[in-house]
């Protein structure tokens, strides 16, 4: 019965996204049905009475089961005409990476979609994953630096202890990259940083990006492919409404040693999450096409996200 509340609160949010942003006007699309929806939940996650499995684990690299999940947001807005309009560009992101159970699958999916993203990577994952790393970077992807220990004890202690961290990150990533990566994103989040971290930041010559979309797949309690979704078109109408780039957050990395644990437990729902990114990466991807969307990767030049 718990099972039956989560799938008509996802489809609760379908529907709110479709009286939001389309004023009625659903375009072309058709959503999923709530009992497609619970077919491509169930095929996954098993509900709380009938259990998939003792563990929660990571699934094999196949995307065939993606939900297919479709835009439902109004029209597009007119591409520029004249100079004044800016060109619509949007910046993917996944954070805490890399991961080997999760970013190649992100780097397969990117890769059939023929799109760029930006990797914003932490480097003792960079350490554990060196192969990855290699790859985002000979696909064409975008590294962004996350620190080296992604530890909030560790990066907020102090200003000078933050950039240490970014600097020692540097060091790890030089060999791949030849060049220290100075665009950065902050643990948690730019908000995190007060006036004394900014002007130290800035004294040292690293650039901050933050984020003005988010699939929410940090949620500990979990968060389904359509979740996710709907959570970026959400965001998408207000980013659109405000004449921003959209700069997306998902997450590819864990910090867990195991890949497998126990139904209910944060970990467990970290886990769903990462798969729930992966299910719902390829219908996000097609909602940017679909809106006239060049993908490009964050560097220096990328607008401030506010
Ligand atoms: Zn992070």
């Amino acid at each position: 019965m718990k099972f039956k509340k989560t799938l008509a609160a996802a489809s609760g949010l379908l529907a709110l996204a479709l009286i939001t942003f389309t004023g009625g006007c659903a375009g072309p699309s058709k959503s999923l049905t709530p009992s497609e929806q619970a077919s491509a939940v169930t095929q996954t996650y098993g509900t709380p009475e009938k259990p998939a499995d003792q563990t929660v684990k990571a699934e094999p690299a196949d995307n065939k089961q993606a939900p297919v999940i479709k835009p439902q947001l109004g029209p597009a807005p007119a591409q520029g005409k004249t100079p004044e309009d800016r060109e619509k560009v949007v910046y993917l992101t996944f954070d805490d990476g890399p991961n080997s159970f999760f970013t190649g699958r992100v780097l397969d999916i990117l890769a059939e979609k023929g799109v760029k993203a930006t990797f914003m990577v932490v480097g003792n994952n960079v350490e554990k994953n060196p192969d990855l790393v290699k790859r985002m970077l000979a696909e064409g992807h975008g590294l962004a630096n996350h620190t080296y220990s992604h530890d909030y004890n560790i990066v907020y202690r102090s200003p000078g202890a933050f950039t240490d961290d970014l600097d020692k990150n540097n060091k790890v990533l030089i060999p791949y990259t030849a060049e220290p990566v100075m665009v950065f994103r902050a643990p948690g989040g730019p908000q995190k940083l007060d006036q004394s971290y900014k002007e130290r930041l800035r004294a040292r010559g690293y650039i901050s990006v933050g984020w003005n979309i988010t699939s929410a797949d940090s949620d500990p309690h979990g968060v389904t492919p359509e979740q996710e979704y709907n959570n970026i078109v959400r965001d998408l109408e207000r980013v659109e409404r405000l004449k921003k780039s959209p700069i997306v957050l998902m997450h590819d990395g864990t910090q867990l040693a195991s890949i497998e644990a126990r139904p209910g437990t944060p970990q467990a729902a970290y886990i769903q999450n990462r798969e729930s990114t992966i299910k719902a990466l390829p219908a996000v991807i097609d909602l940017f096409k679909s809106r006239g969307y060049r993908f490009a990767v964050v560097d220096e030049h990328t607008p401030p996200a506010w």
